[in-house]
């Protein structure tokens, strides 16, 4: 098992304070893992600091697809369609285990955006901009076509529909498999270590950064050649430090998701649907894990971005959007959201247009101390992000230092967990490890299929911690070994990364997540010694993160807005 638990991290905070890094990243969602992997790869010894968990920022609350952007295509931004699309494909090679294919179905109406000519020349110019492979390419479907396979589609008003396939993820996990990996080739990287100032040398040049340990509430000081601000929400915070925040900043809007039982929003299919408001937005539908989740809404967002609640106007607009453009057995109303998340969107601000208007391109910013920040973008092009930035810094150390320039190494570089013989071999592979669990570890399908599934090929090490017996410390066995997995493997700091951002439990599976919380809790107080205090504010952080969710005043508002 390769280890990155919390004795990795307290050697790797020790280690970045001893030695001066040639590249310090703050901020460990996609973008900052991504480029810590990039550069990593390319021999230039990097530090990664993350100020609560990885991927706790946006890279754990997106619609969960590594897409190519049909969104681009409607602004002609054949460039980006062309990146992104491309991307897809290679995220899918390298890391198979946490990118699914997926059919997606983008039905027309009379009097909607897209009619049979629009979404047909549009598929096709998305599947040659996108390199995508003959047999995924998209079919279109007559009206009746549209009904067989998805009855649940409103049929009124129906012109057909265009099939093509996405890819979904587990944004949590595929960020985390990539701090993994970059781990493995000797990055050094902390989550829960916060950055609260930058360092400067006589020239004025940004060479390191103050920071603060989150868990024990020490501080210090680590020095590199070049610093990376990948703060997503929080990259102008940091220029803000740096007295750089000018010209161009960050808008940010914010996104919810809503989940629902697949019972009671019956889909097979992920769906692209026109809201039916003639606001020019778009959502999706999709089927995972037995439940269905739909977002997204996209409203300005003026505070903090740490935790961005969920509205009545939010679950209002998202269930009359699926209540309009499906037919389901029930209307659905609040009492069937069991569960659902909030994010914002670190867009770039471009004067006089409408959140849903402004591009979703990412840039990179140099300011006069030499800060490189970098925002805006998609967690599908993360790579080709990573790729701009740390070229920027390659020339930068070749320039400054005895360094010599090497290109991007990412592009093959299979990711933690992904060496399962490719998108080829993911098949045969699934097969195989699913059945050695079933025989040898005595799991049921159901289960081996899971954490092969999540897990890839670290499932290995997972079957290994698996205890005797149905039960161990109160814990169901197969969650004994993945939060075992998670605290030596994961560095799963907090209950609340194991609950929410290493298992998805509290996303997709809330009613198990209930059942075990509590046991997770006892056992990670015990492992790490907590006194109670501590096991106090861990406990409240699960609460209040669930809170959020409850939509306890979100139904009752509902019901009188109903009535
Ligand atoms: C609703 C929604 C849906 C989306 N859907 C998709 C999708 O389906 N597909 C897709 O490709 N993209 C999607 N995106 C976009 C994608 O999620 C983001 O582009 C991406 O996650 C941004 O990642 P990031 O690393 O830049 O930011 P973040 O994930 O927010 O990471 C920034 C990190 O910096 C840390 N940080 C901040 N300040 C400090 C500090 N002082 N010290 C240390 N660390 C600090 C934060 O804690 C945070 O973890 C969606 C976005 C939203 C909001």
């Amino acid at each position: 098992m390769k280890e990155f638990s919390n004795e990795t991290r307290a050697k790797n905070l020790q280690a970045m304070q001893n030695e001066e890094l040639d590249l310090l990243v703050i901020g460990g969602g996609i973008t900052g893992s991504g480029i810590t992997l990039d550069a990593q790869s390319r021999g230039i010894q990097t530090g990664l600091v993350e100020m609560r968990d990885f991927a706790s920022g946006t890279s754990s609350r997106s619609t969960k697809l590594v897409h190519g952007g049909l969104r681009y295509l409607a602004q002609f931004a054949l460039k980006e369609v062309h990146e992104v699309g491309s991307e897809r494909a290679i995220v899918y090679n390298n890391a198979p285990q946490i990118t699914t294919p997926l059919k997606m179905m983008l039905p027309f109406y009379a009097g909607g955006t897209y009619g049979p000519f629009t979404t047909s020349v549009g598929l096709d110019v998305y599947d040659r901009l996108a390199q995508v492979k003959k047999s995924e390419r998209k079919i279109m479907l007559e009206p009746n076509e549209t009904i067989d396979r998805e009855p649940y589609v409103k049929a009124e008003g129906l012109l057909g529909s265009g099939v093509y396939v996405e890819y979904r993820t587990d944004d949590a996990r595929l960020t985390l498999e990539v701090a993994k990996k970059a781990s493995e080739l000797g990055a050094l990287i902390a989550n829960y270590t916060k950055v609260t100032g930058l360092l400067y040398d006589e020239n004025h040049k940004v060479c390191g950064v103050k920071f603060v340990d989150v868990q024990s509430g020490e501080t210090g000081e680590i020095h590199a050649k070049k610093v990376v601000n990948s703060c997503g929400p929080w990259v102008d915070e940091i220029r803000d430090m740096d007295g750089s925040n000018k010209g161009k900043h960050l808008h940010l809007t914010k996104g919810v998701h809503l989940v629902i039982d697949n019972a009671k929003f019956p889909i097979s299919n992920s769906l692209f649907f026109d809201t039916p408001f003639h606001d020019g937005r778009m959502m999706f539908a999709i089927p995972r894990e037995g439940k269905t989740y739909i977002g997204t809404t996209d409203t300005t967002w003026e505070e903090d971005p740490k935790e961005p609640n969920i509205t009545v106007a939010d679950v209002t607009y998202i269930l009359a959007a699926a209540n309009q453009m499906f037919e389901l057995p029930q209307k659905l109303t609040p009492d069937d959201v069991e569960s659902g998340w909030s994010g914002v969107r670190p867009l770039i601000q471009e004067e006089g247009k409408s959140p849903s208007e402004i591009s979703r391109k990412d840039e990179i910013f140099q300011s006069d101390t030499g800060l490189l920040s970098i925002a805006g973008g998609k967690l599908t092009g993360y790579r080709k992000m990573a790729e701009k930035i740390v070229d920027r810094v390659g020339e930068q150390l070749a320039a400054e230092t005895d360094y010599t320039f090497e290109g991007q190494q990412t592009e093959h570089l299979l990711l933690s967990g992904g060496d399962v013989g490719g998108d080829e071999g993911w098949s045969s592979y699934f097969d195989k490890m699913v059945h050695e669990g079933i025989v040898n570890y005595d799991l049921e399908r159901e289960d081996a299929e899971k954490l092969v599934q999540r897990y890839g090929s670290n499932v290995a090490d997972i079957y290994e911690l698996l205890p005797d017996g149905e039960e161990k410390d109160g814990l169901p066995r197969v969650d004994w070994a993945m939060l075992n997995y998670g605290l030596k493997a994961e560095m799963v700091e907090h209950p609340i990364d194991y609950l929410l951002r290493r298992s998805s439990q509290m996303l997709f599976n809330i009613n198990h997540m209930n059942e075990v919380k509590d046991a997770v809790i006892d056992y990670m107080a015990d492992y790490y010694n907590w006194d109670e205090a501590t096991k106090k504010s861990m406990t409240d952080e699960v609460n209040t993160k669930l809170a959020l969710t409850d939509l306890h005043e979100i139904k009752d508002a509902y019901a009188a807005h109903e009535a």
